[in-house]
This record gives structure tokens, C-alpha cells and sequence, in this order.
């Protein structure tokens, strides 16, 4: 049966606040947020933004695989969800923060994108185009100093 779009939103959220409290109901979590107080209140952005703030340590915590598992079915339903399939194009120039080949732009987003998890940078076209003339100019420098010692 196909999920439909209340049963997705509802599925994110207990999903999610499922995930604060088993982060904070953990020894690690006990041990590793010691004062930190859960959300302030039991919204997905707040349980999102609380979540994204422990990773450092739950991506080392025997339950990192149960929790991706989960995140990767949630963004799995919610796009199945969206009216829209986003298109993406990638573009050959590297990120200026993690220096990876990994910057996209998305159909209907005024920005560029960087996919890498870690880096996640968001580019107005202005920077990105600052990059490409940056990249562009490293390129040719290093072209120059090979055809020199050639
Ligand atoms: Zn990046």
C-alpha cells in the first residue's frame, strides 16, 4: 500500500523524535550530551537540528547503521511523496570548501549545491561563478608551469 503524504509526515516525525530519545535514554548519549537538554520543543526541525548536533558521536555508536537505515527510508518515502522529481545537473567544478567534484544545482533552487554530507555548502551563482574563474586560473597556472618545464 502505498504511503501517502500524512502517513509520511507523521512517520518523519515519530521517526525522528523516536531517534532524541533513544539518544538521550543511551549510555553514550547519557555520557556525551551530559547537560545538553533535548529539543526544546517536538517539531522535525527541532528534532533534526538536535539530531544533526549529536552526530559526531552517534555516527560512532553501535546504533549508527539502525538510524541510517531509518533516515535513508524517510528520505526514500518523502520523496516518493513530492509531486515533483527534482532534476540535477552536476557541474565540473570543485567545491571551494572540501575541494571535491561534487557541486550540483538543482531544478528550482538559485543556488548551487555541494553533495558531499560532510561539506553540504551552499553556493549563491555568484560564488560559484568566483570558483570557476578560481579553478579556471589554477588550471591554466599549472598548465603554464608544465609547457615552462616541458
Ligand atoms: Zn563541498
Amino acid at each position: 500500500m502505498p504511503l501517502g503524504l500524512v502517513d509520511a509526515r507523521t512517520r518523519i516525525s515519530e521517526t525522528l523524535l523516536f531517534w532524541v530519545r533513544a539518544a538521550l535514554d543511551s549510555p553514550q548519549g547519557r555520557a556525551r550530551t551530559g547537560r545538553a537538554a533535548p529539543p526544546a520543543v517536538a517539531t522535525v526541525p527541532a528534532a533534526a537540528l538536535w539530531l544533526r548536533r549529536q552526530l559526531h558521536w552517534i555516527v560512532r555508536s553501535p546504533a549508527v547503521e539502525a538510524f541510517a537505515r531509518d533516515l535513508a527510508d524517510l528520505r526514500r518515502d518523502a520523496r516518493r511523496c513530492a509531486p515533483w522529481d527534482r532534476v540535477r545537473r552536476d557541474l565540473p567544478t570543485r567545491c571551494p570548501h572540501c575541494w571535491r567534484l561534487a557541486l550540483s544545482w538543482y531544478q528550482g533552487d538559485d543556488w548551487v549545491t555541494c553533495r558531499i554530507p560532510d561539506c553540504g555548502r551552499l553556493l549563491s551563482w555568484g560564488r560559484y561563478h568566483h570558483a570557476v574563474a578560481d579553478w579556471t586560473r589554477l588550471r591554466l597556472e599549472h598548465l603554464a608551469k608544465e609547457t615552462i618545464s616541458a
